[in-house]
């Protein structure tokens, strides 16, 4: 999901989640919780999979509004590696650190991550939303006093209405067809139909946040394909775009999933402090591509927001001619980034870490930095 930096910052920077709650730490035996990144301790969750020969693996979740969810995984190879890049292309790291790691570009490197993609129209497909929709108009069809009623009102909206007898007007209106359209809409036909879809959605929702944790524990990218995997999954805090404006979309939202996950995995809820406006391998800026448009007769120059595009020369993703990112997908495996070095290291990795704010100084302690919590 697009977002300015600053809406970004403020809406990270305002998030509560989490804070009410105190969630025990998760174990192996009970991995089951939700939780703010900065409040969550897995050194014990990671430490029992180790010891019985599970590998953690991470998952980033950028919540968006015509893509709901998008998930990429983040092996903890990968995590090391990304760390690595960081430490190579970091700006602000001193010249002589940088000489001394002994780095080399890998083709995975260049590679653009696998992702895990749901949308409302999916959702919509599978809980056979059409069919019901048409059932309802059909059963209308047979009932004219209803079209009547429904078409009356349309007409006469309160919401129209400019004087006080208008308004009067309008609402004796509305209350002459309430019984009819009452009569109709609590059938107990109906509300059998309407049951019967909101398990189907329930359903739907609980199969979609089931095969979103399978990919995140698949064994495609990791290096240990024979182990187990513990997931743990990390998922942006600046909402689900459900009182966005934009119009022309079905509001399924991203917090039925989410809450869907906490029941079964570690859900670490992640600050997307610049997620989206970072590159994922060099973790510099990112630009989106400006296009020419023909407009109602007119060219125009337009920014292509749905594509993050590296520009740093010495970018894997930039020699390989990959530099030409998905944003959601970028956005994702930022989250996971920076949620995973704040889980293993009790600090965020610079490019995300609005700590030196004025508002977090004082809202949030700052981060330790004593090695793995
Ligand atoms: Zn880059």
């Amino acid at each position: 999901m697009k977002r300015s930096k600053a809406a970004e910052a403020k809406v990270t920077s305002g998030s509560k989640v989490g804070t009410s709650l105190a969630c025990p730490p998760p174990t192996l035996e009970r991995p089951e919780c939700e939780e703010a990144t900065e409040k969550l301790d897995v050194s014990k969750l990671i430490s029992e999979s180790e010891d019985v020969d599970r590998e953690v693996v991470f998952g980033g979740t950028d919540y968006g509004l015509v893509t709901m969810a998008t998930t990429v995984r983040l092996p903890i190879d990968r995590y090391h590696r990304k760390v690595d890049l960081y430490n190579h292309f970091s700006v602000l790291a001193d010249e002589s650190e940088c000489m001394q790691i002994d780095f080399e570009c890998q083709d995975s490197d260049s590679e653009p991550s696998k992702c895990f993609r749901v949308t409302a129209e999916q959702i919509n497909q599978r809980a056979l939303a059409r069919k019901h929709g048409k059932s309802l108009q059909r059963r209308k069809k047979g009932v004219p006093e209803v079209q009547a009623a429904e078409k009356c009102l349309a007409e006469n909206s309160v919401a129209k209405a400019i004087t006080a007898e208008q308004v009067f007007h309008q609402h004796g209106v509305c209350k002459s067809n309430r019984d009819d359209l009452r009569r109709f809409y609590h059938s107990e036909k109906l509300h059998k139909e309407q049951r019967t879809a909101d398990l189907l959605n329930k359903k739907v929702y609980d199969q979609m946040a089931s095969e979103e944790r399978q990919f995140i524990s698949c064994s495609a990218d990791c290096n240990h394909q024979h182990r187990p995997k513990t997931p743990i999954m990390l998922i942006g805090t600046a909402g689900t775009s459900v009182g966005s404006r934009i119009g022309g979309h079905a509001r399924r939202g991203g917090g039925k999933m989410r809450r869907n996950h906490c029941r079964y995995v570690t859900v670490g809820m992640t600050n997307e402090y610049n997620t989206s406006q970072t590159c994922s391998t060099c973790f510099l800026p990112i630009v989106h591509p400006r296009i020419r448009k023909f407009v109602k007769g007119t060219w125009k120059t337009v920014t292509n927001n749905g594509t993050s595009v590296c520009l740093n020369q010495d970018c894997p993703t930039y020699q390989a001619g990959t530099n030409s990112r998905n944003r959601d997908v970028q956005a994702a495996e930022c989250i996971a980034m920076a949620g995973a070095s704040l889980l293993l290291t009790g600090r965020t990795l610079p490019p995300f870490d609005n700590q030196h704010s004025q508002f977090n100084t004082v809202h949030f302690p700052t981060a330790s930095s004593t090695g793995k919590r």
